[in-house]
């Protein structure tokens, strides 16, 4: 789970690190009033997203050649007259693909004067079974580039768990950023508290990008990309709650609603399979027969005939799915509960695409009959490459 760049920061704050002070806000009059409670003379009005980029981005509604999704303002009437540029348009950053993102909320924060932009980020590990932190020098670009280009200025460790962060992590950091005396001492407390935070909010990733050195010498996390191990958010309710479900796939929601393991893909292919093995499987074959999935989805062992129905229908609801495969190796999982769920989804919602069905396992007699009976204009398949293969021929055909 994600959460927006303002909440982040007050959740990094709780754990003492140097953060400007900020306000956010959902309406125009909300952000002058933000301004107008912060000392000036420098303002940041920043668009809040799930997305990175946004300084670099572009309105949809707004001229080419106008600023981007951060800016700095001179005076409250300057962020008056940003917040309303922003509010209600549609961004565009590198992260959120052609569509862009609604912006609906802002956050209003003292300005700073940068000296030095670094990266700095923590992330879990599997390597080492450790939270390991990616820090450079080159910060504020993206890191992706920097890594490909020149990687000689990306330092990376990992934390032992058992000592948690060390002085000599410090020492090694600040070494790496050029930074001495004072400034030292500081980043060796920002990556202490940052390796707090980390850990006792169960997160899966946390990026600073940049950190930054004031002209005054102040070492400052100017942006913060928080996400959190969503198998963790059990034990952080005070998390779940940042939640902002307008940043969400509306097709995983609807199915976090059922418990269902779905992930919207860019395909044409909706797929309905049970067990992640077999799941992955499927989207493998599909790409191998020349077709992308529009999604990946495991229905899981003992689903119920809702749950499938409910699946089914969140799979013909997306516009890109010009074919539909279910691919059930029934074990736990019956395939005349398949059938059955399939069945009323189609009553409910109808077909307009191909559907392929490949049953296999418990009661597959069973479920078969109850999809012939049907009268459904069902391709029935024999195995996973037969049913790949009848797919994508359909969607050629249709
Ligand atoms: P991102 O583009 O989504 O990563 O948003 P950031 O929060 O990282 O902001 C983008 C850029 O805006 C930063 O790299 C800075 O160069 C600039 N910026 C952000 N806040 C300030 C600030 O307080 N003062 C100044 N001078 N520049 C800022
Ligand atoms: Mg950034």
């Amino acid at each position: 789970m994600n959460i927006h760049e303002y909440q982040g920061k007050a959740v990094l704050r709780e754990f003492g690190l140097p953060i400007s002070a900020g306000f956010p806000a959902l309406t125009v009059a909300e952000a002058v009033d933000a301004a107008k409670k912060l000392p000036g003379p420098l303002y940041v009005v920043k668009s809040q997203i799930h997305a990175g980029g946004r300084g670099k981005g572009k309105f949809k509604e707004l001229a080419a050649d106008a600023k981007g999704g951060v800016r700095l303002a001179k005076s409250p009437a300057e962020v008056e007259a940003f917040a309303k540029e922003m509010l209600g348009n549609t961004l565009v950053t590198v992260q959120t693909g052609p569509a862009g993102k609604q912006v609906n909320r802002l956050y209003i924060e003292d300005g700073s004067d940068i000296a030095k932009e670094f990266y700095l980020s923590l992330l879990v590990d599997r390597e080492t079974s450790r939270i390991a932190f990616v820090v450079s020098t080159e910060g504020g670009m993206d890191i992706e580039k920097v890594a490909h280009d020149t990687p000689e200025k990306i330092l990376t460790f990992s934390v032992d768990p058992v000592t948690g962060v060390m002085p000599h992590h410090g020492r090694v950091v600040a070494q790496a950023l050029g930074l001495t005396g004072d400034q030292a001492k500081q980043i060796g407390k920002v990556i202490e508290q940052l390796y707090s935070a980390f850990v006792g909010k169960d997160m899966a990733m946390l990026e600073i990008n940049p950190l930054i050195l004031t002209k005054q010498g102040q070492i400052k996390c100017l942006d913060a990309k928080v996400s959190f191990d969503s198998n963790a958010l059990y034990r952080h309710p005070d998390m779940v709650a940042l939640r902002d479900e307008t940043e969400e796939d509306a097709k995983e929601i609807e199915a976090s609603k059922y418990d269902l393991a779905y992930i919207a893909l860019d395909g044409t292919i909706g797929c309905m399979v049970n067990g992640a093995g077999l799941a992955m499987a499927t989207l493998d074959i599909i790409q191998l027969y020349g077709e992308s999935p529009a999604n990946f989805l495991d229905v899981g062992g003992g689903a119920s005939e809702e749950k499938v129905t409910a699946a089914f229908k969140i799979i013909t609801a997306d516009p890109k799915v010009k074919g539909i495969l279910v691919n059930i190796f029934g074990g736990i999982m019956k395939c005349d509960v398949i059938a059955r769920g399939v069945i009323a989804a189609v009553k409910a919602v109808g077909l307009k695409v191909p559907l392929v069905v490949r049953l296999e396992g418990t009661n597959v007699e069973e479920g078969k009959t109850i999809i012939r009976e049907s009268g459904l204009n069902v391709i029935p398949a024999d195995d996973l490459d037969d049913a790949a293969q009848k797919i994508v021929a359909a969607i050629k055909k249709a």
